[in-house]
């Protein structure tokens, strides 16, 4: 069987960059003969019947625009069975035979389902900001990010030396590591608080004191959120009360999602977007196209299900040996 016409969905949090992939996937498809159907709002758009077919003009002049044509959301109903069985009866009635899903390791949770219970053609594309997904070294959306925080933290690195500041830099991210470590390295960061270790704010205010003795006027700290944003507000409060510290807090919430994406990005999810067509041709789902050792290739989508150990211990110590 060759597939006459591919679903093509974003779900959960954008990044930048989706909008490429979407590009290069309908680009790609229409250029081997084969239609592709855009669904809004992720999987919600499957149950509400938000299908709209794309054309080349389609995805004309999107490829420098942050977000995504085609929206996102996260669906809580397609958590459970029976919505899942509706969802593929009336993707089948669309005449949709095969679904690209642009989204992190939770939308691939969503397709594994598909494809385990009702053997539905599936590849994924990883994208989110996070870079949190197993079976991948990178997620559209990642690089643009960390540029956009790494500007914004060095205009705050401006004002902070004006006034011999400490602050406190929030960084998007959850669980992620990925995030709060490049940027603490780019910037130069005194500390970086990552969200899976205890806060030690005795070791916050000791390097800012050393630094301080030999002359350092200013003092970043990059705190990834962790599950809940907003806990540089907590650790702002011990610094001041346990060490008369005055520390301003800068949360860098959704900027971070925003804006055009880079030519990395852009490059990766161009030729993501290209080989998850391909590999539907070749018959080669479910996959998910990924990143390892700099070339983009196919992984097993089981092999993307889970959220990557990115705690890289190697840019842990890189980030303290050289903010000493
Ligand atoms: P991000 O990393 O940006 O948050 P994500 O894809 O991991 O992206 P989630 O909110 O975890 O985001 O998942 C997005 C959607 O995927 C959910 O709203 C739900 O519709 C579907 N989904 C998540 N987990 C499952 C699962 N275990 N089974 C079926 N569907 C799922």
């Amino acid at each position: 069987m060759s597939f006459k016409n591919i679903g093509l969905l974003c779900s959960g949090g954008d990044s930048p960059g989706m909008n490429c992939a979407i590009r290069a996937v309908v680009r790609t498809a229409l250029f081997h003969g084969i239609k592709v159907t855009g669904i809004k709002r992720g999987y919600s758009g499957i149950l509400n019947k938000e299908f709209i077919p794309m054309n080349l003009s389609s995805v004309g002049n999107i490829i420098q625009r942050g977000g995504t044509i085609l929206q996102t959301s996260r669906c809580p109903e397609w958590l459970h069975p029976e919505h899942r069985k509706k969802g593929v009866e009336l993707l089948r009635a669309q005449g949709i035979d095969a679904l690209v899903i642009i989204g992190g390791d939770g939308s691939f949770n969503g397709a594994k389902s598909l494809w385990d219970e009702h053997q539905f053609p599936v590849i994924g594309i990883p994208g989110t900001i996070d870079n949190d997904i197993s079976g991948t070294d990178y997620t559209i959306g990642f690089d643009t990010a960390v540029q956009t925080a790494i500007e914004a933290v060095d205009r705050i690195r401006d004002t902070a030396h004006s006034h011999a500041r400490t602050f406190l830099v929030e960084v998007m991210g959850r669980n992620s590591s990925a995030i709060a470590l490049k940027v603490g390295v780019c910037t130069g960061a005194e500390n970086i608080l990552l969200p899976h270790e205890t806060v030690d704010h005795q070791k916050i205010f000791d390097d800012i004191k050393r630094g301080m003795k030999r002359g350092k006027d200013s003092s970043i700290v990059i705190v990834a959120e962790g599950p809940v944003a907003g806990r540089s507000y907590d650790i702002q409060k011990v610094l001041k009360e346990k060490y008369q510290l005055d520390a301003h807090v800068a949360i860098l919430g959704h900027v971070q999602r925003g804006g055009s994406p880079s030519a990395n990005d852009r490059f990766i999810a161009s030729q993501m977007g290209n080989l998850a067509v391909e590999a539907l041709m070749k018959k080669q789902f479910p996959v998910v196209t990924v990143e390892t050792s700099g070339k983009v290739g196919l992984a097993p989508l089981e092999d993307c299900i889970t959220k990557a150990n990115n705690n890289f211990i190697e840019f842990q110590n890189l980030a303290q040996t050289l903010s000493i």
